[in-house]
Formats: structure tokens, C-alpha cells, sequence
């Protein structure tokens, strides 16, 4: 959960001679709910689908407990079994679920190629990626420590459970700005902590979050540790002014800490033949799952910086399987 899957590290050039590749009709790289959902959709017309799960298979929502925003369960769910929910379901129309990381790509010409994990070669008319993002942390072991236990790196998700209490937000981005000014809708008070003394978000966010009554900004505080008996956050270790002559030690009491430093889409290694945003996120064409690459389809979190939430990339992996069936048919016709 708080390394980023570092796909470089096995980006070794291990290409195998193409008469060792394995053909398949449509390729679905990722099983999160982007992942799965496209498996759903491309097992049921006749794709017969190949899925390779990654590192983290079930995708972000295995590192979670209570799922409520989810449609479809009532009384909520927790992230492993709503994931084991959709793996049956994919399973049950053929998917060919498959343990293994894509470790390399070659989106040229009119098949792509994938390695697994360095060796094995995969090659497909159809790639669906959904590979994911994985959020940024700061590295402190109590982040890992408190994990469900009140560190969260998503106010959509989490922000009800800290209705009338008191929480803190890290970052100074707009994503930082979205997160505390939603908080402040649920939470009795959020601080906001900056390490600079501005603001990187854009000016109209930082005005809304300075005109809320109930959000303090902490300017230069930096974040050192997290407090709390039982793995439950009770409250912070920051430091003000950190390296200064002035500098001290600060502590708040809190019971949720947000983080919300940027996150990594798991692009890296298709990088090379799609087109991204700066930050890495996959360019899909407006309203779609087509990338610059025909045959090449980008679902899920790699493809989305602002919704980032499981039922939005579920509903991008119907979209892919849907494009990718399309543009099979078309190209076979
Ligand atoms: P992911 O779920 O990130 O899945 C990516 C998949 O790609 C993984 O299976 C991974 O193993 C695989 N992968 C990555 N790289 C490779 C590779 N090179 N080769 C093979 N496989 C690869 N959203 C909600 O709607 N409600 C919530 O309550 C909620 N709670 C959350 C709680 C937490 C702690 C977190 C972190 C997120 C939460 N979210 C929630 C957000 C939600 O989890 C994501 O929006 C959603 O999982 C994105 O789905 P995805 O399929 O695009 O990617
Ligand atoms: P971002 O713009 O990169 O901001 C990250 C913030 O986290 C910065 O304030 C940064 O501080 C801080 N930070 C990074 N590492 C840190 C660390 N180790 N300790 C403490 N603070 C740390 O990321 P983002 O806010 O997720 O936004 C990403 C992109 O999406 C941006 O282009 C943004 O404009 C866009 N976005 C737009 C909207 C909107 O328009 N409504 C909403 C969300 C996101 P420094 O400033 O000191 O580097």
C-alpha cells in the first residue's frame, strides 16, 4: 500500500523470440475494479479474456476496510470482499485470471506485445490497461502503523466515519484544498498541514479553503509522527519551521490524517508509446478508453486524476471492454 508498484525495477530487456509468444484475443493488464469490470464485460462477448493481476491483486480496495459508497451493497462491504465479489463474477464468463506483473510493453504496429514479469511474452489486438495509481505517503512507519486506523489518502472515501471530529490534511495542492474544503463539510475541524507558506493550488481553491471558518492552516509544519493507543490516531507530532533557528515542536489533536501529496499512475512502462499528461496519467480521448494507440484501451485510476473512486473506474472498464469489442469486430469485419 505505501510503496508505489515500481514496475522499472524488472523493465529489463528480456525479449523473447516472437514464435514463444502466447496470442490471446484481449489482454487486461490490472484487477482492480477498472480491471475486472472490463474482464466482465470482454469475457461475456466472446473476448475470452486474459487478465494479469499485479502485485496487488483486488487493486487499491484490498488495503481498505469499509466500502459504503460502493451501489449495491446496502449495509457496505469490505475492500477485499466487494474484490472477491468481482473476481467471481469475471471468473464465472471465462475471465483467465493470471498471477504476474507486465514488466515491459511494445505498443508498435498492429499487435502488442507485454512481457510478464521479464519472461513471458504476451501478444494481443486488444490491450486493456488498468493498472491503477497508487497515492503518495510520506514514508513515516506510523503511517503504516495507524493504516485503518485513521491515515487514509482519500477524503471521499473516509470523510464519514470522522463526522464531528477533528482531522488534519497534508499537502498544499488542490487536491489538498479538495480534500480539506470536503472535510470541512463533514469534520468539527480541519487543519491543513503546508510545509511551504503558500500554496501550490491554483488561487480560486486556496481562497475557498482561507474563507472556511472551520479549516487552520499550518504553514511550514511538516509532519513527524502520529500518536494513539491501540493503532487508532489520537493526534499528531509536527514540526514548525523545521531546520530554522525558530523551530519547534507542535502537536494537534486529531483523529483522522489525510494525506494528499499527489498520487502515481502505474504508467510507467507504457510511457513510451502513449500519451500522458505531465504527471503520467494516460490521455484517453474524451468520453472514451481509446488511446493514441489504436487497439490500445486505458481504464481506472491510470487514466483519471480527479474521480479516482471505484465506481468510476469500474464504469471506464465497461468502457474499454466495449471499445476494445468494437474495435475487433470492426477490424475483422
Ligand atoms: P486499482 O484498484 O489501483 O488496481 C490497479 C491494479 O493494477 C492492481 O491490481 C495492481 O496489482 C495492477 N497493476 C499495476 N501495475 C501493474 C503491472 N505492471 N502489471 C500487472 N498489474 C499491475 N473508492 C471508492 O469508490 N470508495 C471507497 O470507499 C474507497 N476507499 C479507498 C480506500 C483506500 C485506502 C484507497 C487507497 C482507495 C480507496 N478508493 C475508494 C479508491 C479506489 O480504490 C480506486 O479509485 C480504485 O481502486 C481504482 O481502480 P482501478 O481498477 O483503476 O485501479
Ligand atoms: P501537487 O499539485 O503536486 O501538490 C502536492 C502538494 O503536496 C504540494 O503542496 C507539495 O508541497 C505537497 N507535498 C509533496 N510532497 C510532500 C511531502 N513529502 N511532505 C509535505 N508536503 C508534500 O498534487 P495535487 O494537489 O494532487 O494536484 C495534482 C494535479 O491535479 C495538479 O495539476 C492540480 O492542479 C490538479 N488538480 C486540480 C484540481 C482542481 O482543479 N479542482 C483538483 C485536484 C487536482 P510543495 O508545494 O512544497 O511542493
Amino acid at each position: 500500500m505505501f510503496k508505489p508498484l515500481d514496475v522499472n525495477d524488472k523493465n529489463e530487456n528480456t525479449t523473447l523470440p516472437s514464435t514463444e509468444a502466447e496470442r490471446v484475443k484481449c489482454l487486461i493488464i490490472g484487477s482492480g475494479p477498472a480491471g475486472y469490470t472490463a474482464a466482465i464485460y470482454a469475457a461475456r462477448a466472446n473476448l475470452e479474456p486474459v487478465m494479469y493481476e499485479g502485485l496487488q491483486p483486488g487493486g487499491q480496495l484490498t488495503t481498505t476496510t469499509e466500502v459504503e459508497n460502493y451501489p449495491g451493497y446496502p449495509e457496505g462491504v469490505t475492500g477485499p470482499v466487494m474484490m472477491e465479489d468481482f473476481k467471481k463474477q469475471a471468473e464465472r464468463f471465462g475471465t483467465d485470471v493470471r498471477w504476474g506483473m507486465a514488466t515491459k510493453a511494445e505498443l508498435t504496429g498492429d499487435v502488442h506485445k507485454v512481457w510478464i514479469d521479464g519472461k513471458k511474452l504476451l501478444e494481443t489486438e486488444a490491450l486493456i490497461i488498468a493498472t491503477g495509481a497508487t497515492a503518495k505517503y510520506l514514508g513515516l512507519d506510523d503511517e503504516k502503523k495507524y493504516a485503518g486506523g485513521g491515515v487514509s489518502a482519500c477524503a471521499t472515501c473516509d470523510g464519514f466515519f470522522y463526522r464531528g471530529k477533528d482531522v488534519a490534511v497534508v499537502g498544499g495542492g488542490d487536491t489538498a484544498c479538495e480534500e480539506a474544503l470536503y472535510l470541512s463539510g463533514l469534520a468539527k475541524k480541519v487543519y491543513m498541514i503546508v510545509r511551504r507558506d503558500v500554496f501550490r493550488a491554483s488561487k480560486v481553491m486556496a481562497e475557498r479553503v482561507e474563507k472556511t471558518k472551520n479549516i487552520e492552516i499550518l504553514w511550514k509544519h511538516q509532519t513527524k509522527g502520529l500518536l494513539g493507543d491501540k493503532g487508532v490516531v489520537e493526534g499528531a507530532t509536527l514540526v514548525k519551521n523545521m531546520g530554522e533557528e525558530n523551530e519547534e515542536e507542535v502537536k494537534i489533536k486529531i483523529d483522522g490524517f489525510f494525506l494528499a501529496i499527489g498520487h502515481k499512475p502505474n504508467s510507467d512502462i507504457f510511457k513510451n508509446f502513449l500519451e500522458t499528461d505531465n504527471i503520467g496519467y494516460i490521455n484517453a480521448i474524451p468520453g472514451s478508453s481509446k488511446t493514441n494507440v489504436p487497439g490500445v484501451f486505458a481504464c481506472g485510476d491510470v487514466m483519471d486524476s480527479y474521480y479516482r473512486q471505484a465506481v468510476t473506474a469500474a464504469g471506464s472498464g465497461c468502457k474499454a471492454a466495449m471499445d476494445a469489442e468494437r474495435y475487433l469486430s470492426e477490424k475483422h469485419s
